[in-house]
């Protein structure tokens, strides 16, 4: 059994850029759960289904192998053994991902993979269920949130850098609605771990945040 550090929490709180360095620092790999998701998302896409076509979703989902590798210490996504990284961080693919992630099947069809990760290997795993669902005995776990107001800020800092036009309210009501699917859905909602510290990264930098999930790994 790997050494297991689940990081769970709402869109845009934080968790890749914390997960990515907690792991870097302690020489374990980072685990996206949502970048699987994301590649699901890719295979309806393609498939031509639309994020309200969920009996089709559930109907055509074994028909998608999602793997993982490392290339420089990134992970990299594989869809039916195509690496699909580089299609995955879009609006389109991002809203797919947040309606077929709540299809029983979708879920059922990726659990196995992140457990098998983290029964083999030191992983930071970042997702919605890990702590509450995926690996229920972590060595440690976090709710990394952060206020609606902060998180579509960051958003839309980071989509301005990128030079895409946007819009701050858009992209609130956006997280908003994201993060109501994600804790009311039927199957692994989102919510804290009874087990889970809570970290509010509101007013907190980056660095603070990675030293705090750090001082809580032995
Ligand atoms: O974290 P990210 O935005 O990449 O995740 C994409 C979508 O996948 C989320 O909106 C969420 O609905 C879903 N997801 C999930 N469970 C996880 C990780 C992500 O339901 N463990």
């Amino acid at each position: 059994m790997g050494y297991n550090v689940a990081i769970d929490g709402p869109a845009g709180a934080g968790k890749s850029t914390v997960a990515k360095r907690v792991a870097k620092e302690l020489g374990f790999i980072y685990v996206d759960t949502g970048a699987m998701y994301r590649a699901l998302a890719v295979f309806f896409l393609k498939k031509g289904l639309k994020p309200e076509d969920t009996k089709e979703i559930a109907e055509v989902c074994k028909e998608a192998e999602v793997s993982i590798g490392y290339e420089e210490g990134i992970q990299q996504v594989y869809l039916n053994r195509e690496n699909v990284t580089s299609l995955l961080r879009t609006e389109e693919v991002g809203n797919m991902a947040s309606v077929s992630s709540a299809v029983r099947e979708v879920r059922a069809q990726l659990l196995e993979l992140q457990r098998e990760l983290a029964r083999t290997k030191d992983v930071v795993m970042d997702g919605r269920d890990i702590g509450t669902n995926i690996l229920p005995n972590a060595d440690v776990k976090v709710y990394l949130t952060a206020s609606v107001e902060t998180r579509a800020k960051r958003r839309y800092l980071e989509l301005q850098e990128k030079g895409v036009e946007c819009n701050l309210e858009d992209i609130a009501r956006d997280i908003e609605e994201r993060d109501t699917r994600d804790m009311n859905r039927e199957i692994a909602p989102l919510k804290q771990a009874e087990d889970a510290i809570l970290v509010d990264s509101s007013d907190m930098t980056i660095d603070e945040v990675v030293d705090t999930i750090k001082s809580l790994c032995k």
